[in-house]
Parts: C-alpha cells; sequence; structure tokens
C-alpha cells in the first residue's frame, strides 16, 4: 500500500536526527568516556600505543563510529592518518575495536578522537515483506496528510515517514510488536519552525529485525509505556499531540535503520 500514500495536504513535521556525537582531545591520555547512558569509549594509552574498546552500556544493540584523526600513529595494517571504525555492539558488549603504535618512535605522537552513536544496527535487515499495522485503534481513521517523500520534511533520512493528522490526545498503538527502547513526554512546545524540534515527544521501539519504529510529536506526558518494556503490535503506547517541529495535530510514524557516523535511514513499509 506504500503507493497510495500521497501529499495530500502539507503538514510541516520534522523528526530530529538522532545522533549524537563527542569529541576530545588527547590530552587526557587514557580514560572513559560515555555518552550519557548510552555507549562508552575506553582508551590507554602506554609507551606511545594506544588502545580503544568501545562499550555500550544500554541492554540492545547500538551502532557505533569512533573517528579518530592521528599523526605518527599506525594500525599493523594501514598508516593512514585517519581511522574510522564502525561497530555494531550488542546489549553491553565491549569489544576492543583498535590498536594504534607510533610509526617514529622517536616522534611525538598526536591523536584526537570524535565517537558517534545511534540505536539499533546498521547491519540490520529490514522484514520487507512485514505487514504494519496503522498505530491508531482498528475502528478509527486518521488521513495521511504527508506520505513517502512527501515534498515538506520527507525527504532524506525520513522519506519514508507518514504523518497522520488526528486531534491532540487520540491513542496510539505499536504498529509492530519490539522493545520500547527510548521515550521522552516531558516538552510542551510545538510549532511550525524548525527551532521546535527539539521539542518533540516520542517513543522509539526496537523491532525483531533490529530496525525501530519511531512516533513523533506525541502529547505532554503522553507515553503510556515504559523504557525496555516489550510491547505487542496494536498495544497502546500513548497519546499523539503537537509537540515539536509540527504545525498541526499529526503523528509522525516511520521505520528506521541506523548508520554510522550517528545517522539514520527510514525504510519503505506496507500497512495492513
Ligand atoms: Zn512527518
Amino acid at each position: 500500500m506504500c503507493g497510495s500514500l500521497t501529499l495530500r495536504s502539507l503538514v510541516k513535521c520534522f523528526v530530529p536526527l538522532f545522533w549524537m556525537f563527542i569529541s576530545f582531545s588527547s590530552y587526557a591520555k587514557s580514560g572513559q568516556y560515555c555518552m550519557a547512558d548510552w555507549a562508552c569509549v575506553e582508551k590507554i594509552e602506554k609507551n606511545k600505543q594506544v588502545s580503544y574498546w568501545l562499550y555500550n552500556k544500554k541492554p540492545f544493540v547500538l551502532t557505533v563510529t569512533l573517528e579518530i584523526d592521528t599523526s605518527n600513529l599506525k594500525t599493523s595494517s594501514s598508516n593512514q592518518r585517519k581511522h574510522i571504525v564502525n561497530q555494531v555492539l550488542q546489549g553491553h558488549q565491549r569489544v576492543k575495536v583498535l590498536d594504534l603504535q607510533a610509526i617514529n618512535t622517536n616522534r611525538k605522537i598526536w591523536y584526537d578522537e570524535s565517537f558517534y552513536w545511534a540505536p539499533g544496527n546498521m547491519l540490520a535487515v529490514h522484514q520487507v515483506d512485514y505487514v504494519y499495522q496503522y498505530p491508531y485503534a482498528e475502528d478509527d481513521y486518521y488521513p495521511i496528510v504527508q506520505g513517502f517523500g512527501g515534498g515538506f520534511s520527507h525527504r532524506g533520512a525520513s522519506e519514508y515517514a507518514v504523518d497522520f493528522a488526528m486531534p491532540v490526545g487520540t491513542p496510539i498503538y505499536a504498529a509492530r510488536a519490539g522493545v520500547v527502547i527510548d521515550l521522552v513526554e516531558k516538552n510542551t512546545r510545538g510549532g511550525a519552525s524548525r527551532r521546535y524540534a527539539k521539542y518533540a515527544n516520542y517513543v522509539v521501539i526496537l523491532h525483531g529485525d533490529d530496525t525501530t519504529g519511531e512516533y513523533y510529536h506525541l502529547k505532554k506526558n503522553g507515553v503510556t509505556v515504559t523504557r525496555g518494556e516489550v510491547v505487542k503490535a496494536g498495544q497502546k503506547i500513548g497519546y499523539s499531540g503537537n509537540t515539536g517541529f509540527s504545525s498541526l495535530p499529526h503523528l509522525h510514524f516511520a521505520v528506521y535503520q541506523a548508520k554510522p557516523f550517528g545517522k539514520y535511514q527510514s525504510l519503505p513499509f506496507i500497512f495492513n
């Protein structure tokens, strides 16, 4: 049915990219650097050798990128100045990802790291024949006001998203089973400008194929599930709203796959 999703009217809707980023300089030679509750880089420097581990603090899969600019450092297989590690970390997994050593031990070494993460699995293969339920009560109908490729905001990472116009407070139901991995419900603000994007309330559900279903613009305190909760398709997860970058009350729903460098890409899917 995805071919039938069309732009019927403009709705301003923007989902903030979920990526996070940290950069730290090398004056702290060894230590652990964490992205809040999500993931950590651990680094040990000794005798002009530097080793890196990545650690997932969450019980579910994350995709992490570690990017290191270096001078006078090499791996056993490469002496490029830039080293990029893209790593899928299962729940609570800790992995050694890189050993660097001085090219010339008589010279100083230098390095500078950046670290990105996104929930989900960059290697996920979306189950393309999975039939998603509409994310509202079975007997209800809400018009799609922006579909796949919608000209206002469904481009790039959110190309395959769907916006349903619905009154604030409409019960929202999971379109597919999974585990609730993230939610925000404290926000009150919304409006037709990108500066409101950071005020969106939402629920993110990790599916069995490691893609995520994301439900945006929920009302304040409009989430009825908790982090870590296992939900069935058709289970109530919250109430719609108009928070974030949103010009009219609606629900933004899309299926996303994590990408390297903390990025995301939406994926085509079908409703029943
Ligand atoms: Zn949207």
